[in-house]
Formats: structure tokens, sequence, C-alpha cells
């Protein structure tokens, strides 16, 4: 690289100020296309477990018996496996970002299963 493309990019650097921004004091800008946080619809599952066993970091949990499904934020980390081998497309990746925190982030979702019809009652 020549001096003086170098001094061009140095000086373009410099006026431009950081990159970065300070978040989460700043909101991240988020598109269309963005991974953000897992979504569930926890109607449509049926608890296989097919996205506990793909997610690399162990961030799911499946509880057939419980017909629970929770999944640890922090740990997750975006690549979107889970969404892909859902065999009932159940999962998604919403256009947000999970909120920073000090602590772990569980959210647990219950499927409701009370199939009681009002004649029942
Ligand atoms: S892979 Fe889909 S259907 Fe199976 S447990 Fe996960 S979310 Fe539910
Ligand atoms: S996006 Fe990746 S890391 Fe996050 S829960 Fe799904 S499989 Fe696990």
């Amino acid at each position: 690289m020549s001096i003086l493309r170098m001094s061009k990019t140095l000086i373009k650097n410099l006026l431009h100020g950081p990159f970065t921004i300070a978040y989460p004091l700043k909101k991240k800008e988020t598109y269309e296309r963005t991974r953000g946080s897992i979504g569930i619809s926890i109607d449509d599952c049926i608890f296989c477990g097919m996205c506990e066993r793909r997610c690399p970091t162990n961030a799911i949990r499946v509880d057939k018996a419980r017909v629970s499904w929770s999944i640890e934020r922090l740990q997750c980390i975006q690549c979107g496996y889970c969404t892909e081998v859902c065999p009932k497309k159940c999962l998604d990746m919403e256009n947000q970002y999970t909120e920073p925190s000090f602590g772990t982030v569980r959210d647990v979702h219950i499927k409701c299963t009370n199939t009681q019809s009002p004649s029942e009652s």
C-alpha cells in the first residue's frame, strides 16, 4: 500500500470517529433479516427435542413430560440451527436482541394442554 493511500485511509478513519456504538446506551439498529432472539409458537411445538439436540451451546431445554420449552437467552449465539431443524417450523428468529443482563435469562414457555370442552366443565 502506498504512503498516499495509507494516509488517505488514516485521515478518513480519524474523521469518521468510532465504528462501534455504546450499546446498550444506544440502541443497535436492526434490519429485516437481523438474527435476533429466538421466538416460539408454543402451541405448534410437539416437544420432539430436535432443537435441544442441535443447539451447539445447550441453550434450549425441552421437557416433554411438562410440555415446556425454555431457552437461556444469553447462552444463545443466534446461529439459527434450531429454526432449521424444527419439524413443525414453530421457531423463528425475531427482529430484536435480548436485553443485556448480568445474570442468566431463561425464558420458559409451557403449552396449555387443557382440552376440556365447555360442556365437560
Ligand atoms: S424442534 Fe420444534 S417441535 Fe421439536 S421441540 Fe423444538 S420447537 Fe418443539
Ligand atoms: S440459535 Fe443456535 S444457539 Fe441459539 S438456541 Fe438456536 S441453536 Fe441454540
